[in-house]
């Protein structure tokens, strides 16, 4: 059996990305919104890609959406992701209308459709802050 090897945690690139996995270790999944004109965005970043707009504030999403698209990992690209392989990673279509990319859990991703409503689920890491994961909405 191989050593245990915990995933790794988001290395944010700028204020905006720890904000928002900030958000993400309470369990809260949160994307900005333009103050001006109300359009939601993902990735962060600090000007509205419809207005440009440089107000925003954080809001909290419902946590759903549908499948957008998605691939499946069969070669491991780091060690700490060999205990999982192979997996899938989703890009999520929000209800809010951003898209965001995060893994799959509570279903195996042979059963994936386009369209299947997921809501999104915490993972807690090893050393603090969580991850967001997707499975599918149980009826
Ligand atoms: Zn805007």
């Amino acid at each position: 059996m191989s050593e245990f090897i915990p995933n790794p945690a988001p290395r944010p690139l700028n204020y905006l990305d720890e904000e928002f996995w900030n958000h993400c270790a309470d369990g809260i999944l949160c994307f900005q919104c333009c103050i001006d004109c109300e359009t939601w965005r993902h990735i962060p970043r600090f000007m509205c890609a419809n207005c440009g707009s440089e107000k925003w504030g954080w809001r909290q999403s419902n946590g759903r959406g549908t499948v957008y698209s998605w691939t499946v990992c069969h070669m491991p690209m780091s060690r700490e992701f060999e205990k999982d392989f192979p997996y899938a990673v989703l890009v999520v279509e929000m209800e809010e209308g951003v898209r965001i990319t995060a893994g799959l859990k509570g279903m195996d991703y042979k059963d994936l459709k386009i369209g299947l409503p997921v809501e999104v689920v915490f993972e807690p890491l090893e050393g603090g802050g969580q991850l967001p994961f997707f499975r599918p909405v149980s009826a």
